[in-house]
């Protein structure tokens, strides 16, 4: 938008989207806002909740429903078994309010929401948000469409510089926090083999924890990479006594400036982080 409106953010970069509380002077800021931008119903929960609440003039746009995007189901078997339930599924309640199609959705055929980690998903909501703001501010469409495109560019250019520095590493086994990394591991071919958690809702069972300390032993894996936005608790208990070193990778980009530049600055860490780890 360059100077010409101004950009909210409604969950601050160090606190996880998943199950996060709005604080109540951003539902006022929210009311006023002419659009908002969210990935899905399936990922922040609590705002679509709010959303019940405002005006029928802010316009809401979810991300997950864009067109062109690649979309995953939310992972189950393999190294990413022990999961119950989620609750991403819904309440009874919410349940009702849904349209015919969602509503039919068995579990598993959910999508996981963790997108905006694929850049050519990256590149389809980029597309998006320039037509939508387009639509309301038609005045600076050109303006909107160059920075879109520049966007793009330095997009391109960082998947480029990624796909190089992760090429070397990509059959090294690791493990992660929490099951956010689908679209980062497919797009760079990386061999992640488990996560701690599959849903940073629904707590790890002592079972879940056995396994995954079997795993470490089982399939080499020389990193377990916590995330700064949860307690590293889980990943002590996962990597004591065995040979996994611990190290940090963060998929939302918490402590960065938010601008033009973060989406490249958010991957781009996430593989440096990777890197740094798996090439030692
Ligand atoms: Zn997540």
């Amino acid at each position: 938008m360059g100077d010409t409106g101004k950009a909210k953010l409604l969950i601050e970069s160090h606190k996880s989207p998943h199950g996060h509380q709005l604080k109540p002077s951003l539902i006022g800021i929210l009311q006023k806002a002419k659009i908002v931008f969210y990935i899905g119903d399936i990922l922040e929960t609590n705002l679509t909740r709010a959303f019940e609440n405002l005006p029928e003039m802010v316009k809401k746009v979810s991300m997950l429903n864009q067109q062109g995007l690649s979309k995953f189901d939310i992972r189950e078997g393999g190294g990413w078994e022990g999961h119950e339930h989620s609750s991403h599924n819904d309440s009874e309640d919410n349940a009702h309010k849904k349209s015919e199609d969602e509503h039919n959705h068995e579990h598993g055929d959910l999508n996981d929401p963790h997108i905006w980690l694929d850049p050519n998903n990256a590149v389809v909501m980029i597309k998006a948000i320039t037509r939508e703001l387009s639509a309301i501010y038609p005045e600076n469409r050109s303006l909107f469409k160059r920075n879109a495109l520049s966007l793009i560019s330095d997009t391109e250019t960082m998947d480029k510089e990624i796909k190089a520095l992760l090429m070397p590493i990509k059959d090294s086994p690791f493990i992660v926090f929490h099951d956010a990394y689908q679209y980062f591991e497919t797009h760079y071919n990386l061999t992640a083999v488990g996560s701690i958690v599959l849903d940073p809702t629904i707590p790890t069972s002592a079972k879940r924890l056995r396994e995954l300390r079997q795993k470490v032993a089982s399939s080499g894996v020389t990193c377990i990479f916590r995330e700064p936005q949860f307690s590293d608790k889980l990943s002590f208990v996962v990597a004591e006594d065995t040979a996994a070193k611990l190290a940090t990778i963060d998929p939302i980009g918490g402590g960065l400036k938010p601008g033009a530049d973060l989406y490249s600055k958010l991957l781009t860490r996430i593989a440096d982080g990777l890197y740094a780890c798996l090439s030692t």
